[in-house]
């Protein structure tokens, strides 16, 4: 069959190939521990499934609207509001099914082909795939180690031209775990004004923070609100991974024509999803606070023992479930380390390779896995470096 020329410049997102090779090395016989994966161990909290059980039985198996059931995109507002310091009205507010159509959605609707768009790499892949598939040009930031794999604004002011269209942030950061800070989030606001940039600011890993850090967005500094598309959801803060269910906010302006670019692609969002979220985002949030001091007994234990393995170094991460070690010691490209754990192992991580050309160095584990088996993992992947 013909496959129109325009998919080859479509990327993808290897955690869910390595995923594929990990199961069919299951169906062997391998065992195999999985840190590839991007996604909370956990259930989605009970109050939450009932809520949808509700839902299905009161009748919510129908079309919605396409930006959304009225009083979930309400819901949304106010919890927005809450969190980030600025009132938002539900008329700013898209739901769809997860958060990552608000990246496409965002970038088809804004960026022309002529325009140029800067993105974190080492960074979430779908970024780069989707600008390319625009056909406009992909300029990557480079996220440095020795900055925490914070984005450096010097480095953003050098890469900022007349045709620079879009930023696009992701704090706290998959893959590094890193996150901006307020003073970093300002110095950037300042440069998206003067240079009239649109931010696509992906936030799905808001809630997921450590160490006392607070989360903070960049719509709330100075002439933000009128520039910023926020990207958030509910996978990774409820652990709603297979609920497809996520949101964006951004000017009003912009929301019929993301609704149109829904109705085109999904039509809506499933809506017992969506009753189910007003209660995740409105109902008691110990479940969110227990799910995160679990990470963070996983995050210790990890950081120490991947730092005890010669060759490896890693920094402690403040957000989100995901460590970045530096493999370079080990003398092996990612790819090749990655393959090797995978086999020697039995061990599913990615190749800091798989977000883009700077993750060359660097492995990314997912510790959305039990202490158990992050502490079994730890041990096979030092004797399978041995081996090397
Ligand atoms: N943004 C980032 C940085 C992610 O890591 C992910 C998922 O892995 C998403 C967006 C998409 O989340 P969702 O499952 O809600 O579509």
């Amino acid at each position: 069959m013909h496959i129109a020329s325009r998919i080859k410049t479509l990327g993808t997102e290897s955690a869910f190939e390595v995923l594929v090779k990990a199961r069919a090395l299951e169906a062997q016989g391998k065992q195999i521990i999985h840190l590839e994966v991007g996604e909370p161990d956990f259930e989605t909290p009970a109050r939450i499934r009932n809520a949808a059980k509700m839902a299905l039985d009161a009748g919510y198996t129908h079309y919605g609207p396409a930006a959304g059931l009225p009083h979930v995109r309400k819901a949304i507002a106010e919890y927005m509001s809450r969190t980030r310091g600025i009132p938002f009205g539900q008329n700013q507010v898209v739901v769809t099914p997860g958060g990552k159509p608000i990246m496409f959605f965002a970038i088809l609707a804004c960026v022309e082909r002529s325009d140029e768009v800067i993105y974190p790499n080492p960074g979430f892949p779908i970024y780069e795939s989707v600008i390319n598939f625009v056909g406009a040009k992909a300029v990557p930031l480079q996220l440095k180690e020795e900055n925490e794999f914070r984005l450096d604004v010097e480095d953003l002011k050098g890469l900022i031209t007349p045709k620079t269209r879009m930023l696009i942030l992701n704090s706290p950061h998959n893959p590094t775990g890193g996150i901006l800070t307020g003073d970093d989030l300002r110095r950037i606001a300042e440069l998206a004004v003067k240079h009239d940039l649109i931010v696509l600011s992906d936030e799905i890993y808001s809630r997921i923070l450590y160490d006392g850090f607070e989360h903070v967005s960049i719509v709330k500094f100075p002439g933000m609100q009128e520039r910023t598309i926020i990207l958030d959801g509910f996978s990774k803060a409820y652990a709603m991974t297979g609920w497809r269910l996520g949101f964006g906010v951004m000017p009003e302006e912009l929301v019929p024509v993301i609704a149109q670019l829904q109705i085109n692609s999904n039509s809506c969002t499933a809506s017992f999803s969506q009753m189910a979220g007003i209660e995740a985002l409105a109902g008691p949030q110990d479940d969110v606070s227990k799910m995160v001091a679990e990470f963070k007994r996983r995050r210790e234990a990890i950081v120490d023992g991947l730092n005890a393995i010669p060759g490896f170094r890693c920094l402690k991460p403040l957000g989100a479930f995901y460590v970045f070690p530096n493999i370079v010691g080990t003398g092996k490209q990612s790819r090749v380390l990655a393959d090797h754990l995978l086999h020697e192992a039995g061990v599913a991580c990615l190749s800091g390779t798989a977000f883009g050309s700077f993750g060359e160095g660097y492995l990314r584990f997912s510790y959305a896995n039990s202490l158990e088996n992050i502490e079994k993992a730890l041990q096979k992947v030092r004797a399978a470096v041995r081996k090397l």
